[in-house]
């Protein structure tokens, strides 16, 4: 562990270049909790003003803190805003924190900066539409996860399929085209075909970017409980699988790149912002439970409201053994599907990675599950199915037996 005062002596030398930066602000309220999620979100109204104006006054101080500590050394090129809800508040509210950003921190030129809001249908009207288009933002994230009425109230979500597709509508016309669009497979009671109707619908809107996730059974969260008590029933493992690449195979034959293992996008339409977690660049996390991810040590915030607004804003800090830190590294790299190069692997840990783990990866790679060029190593489609065995038996230098 790394205490703080050491890393706040981190100070630039004369004639530093500024590197680039991505800044995360976690907005941490739901109007209601849906049924799978662990994220860290509270159920809060609009009707509850004073602790979001409180939150904001905590997020501005952590800021100037961290503008303090930093600002000279980087020089921001993304700020992405996340939740829970961001659209929960007033949107002028969150402009309010971007400019204090802008006032803080050194940032690229607006045609150059990447500034994306999450939204949820049921908070985006055309007002908060106008916010968002006045507060700068050029990305707008929709949490739409499916089209089908069912599914919807299965996940515990308050909006409908055509309040999403009216809030996909309102949000092109009036803030910007460059729009993500989160769905959601393997959710209890989904066949392949409810889930093709979504995916299907989805792309007739013809976002510039579509992200697809598994959905995850997280501990504390109702789906948890009803699946360990037997009340739940998701989609077989074949089944989920099928829905994955059914995404991959009809949005590849639309146009989209798939370049991360949950994320396609139109040509030149890529999250910047994503792409820095996933390429282990420099990044600050502002907010209740946010993590970051500078010059190779992990920070997190405290996840206790609280303790948060009364400004004690740090969790922890780990630097990670070396050992850990190259985990760390092929965990998030190869979430790209272009995976990672070994040069770059070798420039960051100064040893090959055949020396660390290539009877592990060979293994892999002759059942399969990796492929390796002599220049970068990636999942195969195959191994696309198995990250987790993958990584799992990458990282522990096993060779055993194909499986889930
Ligand atoms: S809207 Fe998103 S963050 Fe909020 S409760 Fe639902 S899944 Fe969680």
């Amino acid at each position: 562990m790394m205490t703080q005062s050491k890393a706040e002596h981190i100070v630039p030398s004369a004639g530093f270049q500024r590197r680039p930066l991505g800044l995360y602000v976690h907005i941490p309220f739901c109007r209601q909790k849906c049924r799978y999620c662990d994220f860290v979100s509270f159920p809060a109204g609009p009707e509850d003003p004073e602790r979001h104006s409180s939150y904001i006054a905590a997020l501005k101080q952590e800021l100037k803190i961290q503008a303090d500590r930093y600002g000279d050394r980087y020089q921001v090129d993304s700020v992405y805003i996340g939740g829970g809800t961001p659209t929960m508040l007033n949107v002028d509210r969150i402009n309010e924190v971007v400019e204090e950003i802008s006032r803080r921190f050194s940032i690229v030129g607006r045609d150059r900066l990447e500034l994306t809001i999450e939204a949820n249908p049921e908070s985006i009207d055309a007002l908060q539409c106008r916010r968002i288009r006045d507060g700068g933002f050029n990305r707008v994230s929709l949490g739409v996860q499916s089209l089908s009425e069912e599914m919807l109230q299965n996940l515990g979500r308050i909006h409908n399929a055509s309040m999403a597709e009216e809030s996909f509508s309102r949000i092109r016309e009036i803030v910007t085209d460059n729009i993500n669009v989160d769905l959601m497979f393997g959710i209890p009671g989904q066949t392949p075909a409810i889930w093709e109707d979504t995916l299907e619908k989805a792309m007739m809107w013809k976002p510039a970017h579509l992200s697809f996730y598994s959905l995850q059974l997280e501990e504390g969260t109702p789906f948890y409980q009803h699946y360990r008590s037997g009340k739940l029933e998701l989609p077989s493992w074949e089944s989920n699988r099928e829905m994955y690449h059914t995404a991959v195979t009809r949005l590849k034959e639309s146009g989209y790149e798939h370049y991360e293992v949950s994320s396609t996008a139109l040509p030149g339409r890529r999250c910047l912002h994503n792409l820095k977690y996933w390429s282990m660049a420099d990044y600050l996390g502002l907010g209740l439970a946010a993590h970051s991810y500078l010059d190779g040590i992990r920070y997190e915030n405290t996840s206790d409201l609280d303790q948060y607004i009364a400004g004690d804003h740090l969790k922890e800090i780990s630097p990670g053994s070396r050992k850990e830190q190259m985990g760390d590294y092929l965990f998030t790299a190869l979430r790209q599907i272009r995976g990672f190069e070994l040069v770059d692997f070798f420039d960051r840990f100064g040893v090959d990675f055949r020396t660390e783990y290539g009877v592990s990866a060979e293994a892999l790679i002759r059942e399969g599950l990796l492929i390796c060029d002599d220049i970068s190593l990636r999942f195969s489609a195959q191994g696309l199915d198995r990250t987790n065995l993958v990584l799992s038996r990458l990282l522990n230098h096993e060779g055993g037996p194909h499986g889930e």
